[in-house]
C-alpha cells in the first residue's frame, strides 16, 4: 500500500484512482511499477551496451579495411 505524504495516511490499493490519491490526487507510486521500471532500465542499458559494441566492431572493421 502506498503512503500519501499530503494526507499523512496509507492509501489502500483499491482506493487508488489511476495511481493517484483519491483525496488529494497526489501521484502515488504503485509497488508493482518499480520492477517494471527496473527491467525497462536494464533493457535500455543492454541496448546501449549492444550499440556501443556494434560501433566498436564497425570502427575495427574500418581500420582493418581502410
Ligand atoms: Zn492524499
Amino acid at each position: 500500500m502506498p503512503w500519501c505524504d499530503t494526507c499523512d495516511r496509507l492509501v489502500a490499493d483499491d482506493e487508488l484512482v489511476e495511481g493517484t490519491c483519491p483525496t488529494c490526487s497526489t501521484e502515488l507510486a504503485e509497488p508493482e511499477r518499480r520492477p517494471v521500471t527496473l527491467r525497462f532500465r536494464l533493457l535500455i542499458v543492454a541496448t546501449a551496451i549492444y550499440l556501443i559494441w556494434r560501433f566498436v566492431q564497425g570502427v575495427q572493421w574500418l581500420t582493418h579495411h581502410a
